[in-house]
Parts: structure tokens; C-alpha cells; sequence
């Protein structure tokens, strides 16, 4: 079975079981886990931060930064389209009493800061506090660049707003520009990242931040029923990950890119644009879209929407295989 949904799907390699099954363990609710705490080190080394939390999702990760950042009538700014505002429950508001403020994403996946600007609210008890600007990278596969990070920060530190980054991909980005993980953290006070996507991990996340918000974001991650006990084999994938899954992501963007280019030569076959990551965005028609979904899972390629996602365990053949499958569909329908 060829799994194109998303990189959530990869299971943990035989290197990485034997990482997880050797991990020395203890209690880290007592900080006691040998494990969880080498990640911790690890991961507010590797992004250049003063300290990291290990948490069980992107989700929580997202939701104990916003809770970190934001008291009760505080608001938020983020993408119409953004994990943190529309896919994650209403977390922050549910829980934190913290409204959002979305606004659309352009085509590049960032926010207008311009319009950003705009929407600060005014220090007046008429409104809530805007106090956070949130942005996302990889945002659908795209990639922030530099330059406007940089703006980005520069409007935040402007206005008094902190700065969190849903880095759910971010080192699809960092692998992508051929940069430090580092050079894009250091424009956010707080950034998260997925273990279990790209990375290969079966689960988990980390927050990294200062340590004073991290000390925050621990407090709230007990709270919210997340403080673990003997955490050290998850965390052990994630060391496992963080050290041997990086560079390796480079294939998923190279094959990406081979899936769009053989897509583009086939004739009725569009697509959105030209993948920068790890995704393949195709644009056809609902219809034609739900046929070949089915011949593909007839033949063992299992999609889900119009966002095709490669990952660790898509191989290239796995690639070339695809790729004929929708040559025969692009020939027959
Ligand atoms: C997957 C994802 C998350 C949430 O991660 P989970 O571990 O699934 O909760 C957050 N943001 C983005 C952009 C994501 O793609």
C-alpha cells in the first residue's frame, strides 16, 4: 500500500524501535526521565532556544504556547487557513478564554503584515489585547521565506506582540533553503515543531521557547492532563528523529517535485503550483479528482483530498509506480 494522505502516516523504523526499546527511563513529572530530558536538551539546542518541552501533539504544543502567550481576553492573530486557528478545536478560546483573530494567508502562505498591522487592536477597554501574531511554516507546503520573517518580527516587536511559529514542518523549511533550523527560529519567541510527520516519530512534539515561557507552558501542560510519566521511549524516537530524519527530508521535496513533473506532462492533469516541500497540490476538476482516487485505491495508493504528501515511507518507486497509475487513468478517462 502506497499511503499519499500525509507524512502523519510513517511508522517508526527498526533503528528507531531498537532507540526506543534500549531508552534509559524514569518519572518526568519528577523531571526524573534521563530521556525526555536529552530531548529537551537536544531539541533547545539544535533550534538555538533557551529550553524545549516535550508534548503529545502539534496540537497541544500550539495550545500551551497560545495559553503561554495570552491571559484570558487576549487575542491572537492568525491564518484563516492556520492548524492553530481552524484545525485544533477552538482550543484556545475553549480553554484559554483566548479569542483569535484570523486573516487570509496570500499565495505564499504568510500573512499581509501590512493588514496585520491594521488589525492591532487599539489600547482601549472597548476590545481585547492583541497579543500574539502567529504564523506557520511550512504553510500547505510552502515556505516562509527569510526576509519576510524578519518583517514579521520587526511588526511584532513594533507593536509589543509576541511571536509564535506553528512549525509543524519546520525543518522542511530549513531543509528547503539549505539553512539552520536556528536562522528561522530566532524570529519567533516561541516555535513548535512535529516529531511524528517528516521526522518519522510515532508521536509527539516539542515547544521550544525561553525558559521562563517554558516554565509557563509546563505548568499548563500538567493542567491539561499531558505530564507523562515514563515518556523515554517516545522521546527516544524523537532524539532518533531529530538526529538521523533531518536531511534526509531532501528526498521527500526531490520527490515531490518528480510526482509534479510527471503529472504536468500528462495530458488533463493540473496543478496548483509547483511543490516547494513535500506536497504535490493538485487542481482537477471534483469529479474527474474522485475518479482517480478510486482507480488509484483500486491499485493499492491510498489519498485522501487533493493534497498528495510524500514522506519516509514513500519510496521511489513508490513514485514511479504513482506516476504510471495516473499515466493509465490520464489515457482511459
Ligand atoms: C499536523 C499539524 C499540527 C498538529 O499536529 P498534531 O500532532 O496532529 O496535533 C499543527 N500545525 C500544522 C501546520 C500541522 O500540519
Amino acid at each position: 500500500m502506497i499511503d499519499l494522505r500525509s507524512d502523519t502516516v510513517t511508522r517508526p523504523s527498526p533503528e528507531m524501535r531498537q532507540a526506543m526499546f534500549d531508552a534509559p527511563v524514569g518519572d518526568d513529572v519528577y523531571g526524573e526521565d534521563p530521556t525526555v530530558n536529552a530531548l529537551e536538551l537536544l531539541a533547545a539546542d539544535v533550534t538555538g532556544k533557551e529550553a524545549a518541552l516535550f508534548v503529545s501533539s502539534g496540537t497541544q504544543s500550539n495550545l500551551l504556547a497560545l495559553l503561554s502567550h495570552c491571559q484570558r481576553g487576549d487575542e491572537f492573530i492568525a491564518g484563516q487557513d492556520a492548524h492553530a486557528y481552524r484545525f485544533e478545536g477552538g482550543g484556545a478560546a475553549v480553554l484559554g478564554g483566548i479569542q483569535p483573530q484570523p486573516l487570509p494567508f496570500n499565495a505564499a502562505g504568510e500573512l499581509d503584515l501590512a493588514q496585520v498591522e491594521s488589525t492591532i487592536k487599539p489600547d482601549d477597554f472597548h476590545f481585547a489585547r492583541t497579543r500574539l501574531l502567529c504564523l506557520e511554516n511550512t504553510q500547505a507546503g510552502k515556505v516562509l521565506s527569510l526576509t519576510y520573517l524578519e518583517a514579521a518580527a520587526a511588526v511584532a516587536r513594533k507593536h509589543g506582540l509576541g511571536i509564535h511559529l506553528d512549525g509543524a514542518r519546520a525543518f522542511n523549511a530549513s531543509v528547503s533553503l539549505s539553512i539552520n533550523i536556528k536562522d528561522i527560529c530566532d524570529h519567533f519567541d516561541s516555535v513548535s515543531i512535529c516529531l511524528s510527520k517528516g521526522l518519522g516519530a510515532p508521536v509527539g512534539s516539542i515547544l521550544v521557547a525561553s525558559a521562563e515561557l517554558i516554565g509557563r507552558a509546563r505548568r499548563m501542560r500538567k493542567m491539561l492532563g499531558g505530564g507523562m510519566r515514563q515518556a523515554g521511549s517516545l522521546a527516544a524516537a524523537g532524539i532518533y528523529a531529530l538526529n538521523h530524519n533531518v536531511e534526509r527530508l531532501a528526498d521527500d521535496h526531490a520527490h515531490a517535485s518528480l510526482l509534479a513533473n510527471n503529472l504536468n506532462q500528462m495530458p488533463g492533469f493540473s496543478l496548483k503550483e509547483a511543490p516547494q516541500t513535500n506536497m504535490v497540490l493538485l487542481d482537477l476538476e471534483q469529479h474527474r479528482f474522485s475518479r482517480l482516487k478510486t482507480w488509484l485505491a483500486d491499485n493499492g495508493v491510498v489519498t485522501s483530498g487533493q493534497r498528495w504528501v510524500c514522506h519516509r515511507d514513500i519510496s521511489l518507486e513508490d513514485i514511479n509506480r504513482v506516476s504510471e497509475l495516473c499515466r493509465t487513468f490520464s489515457q482511459h478517462d
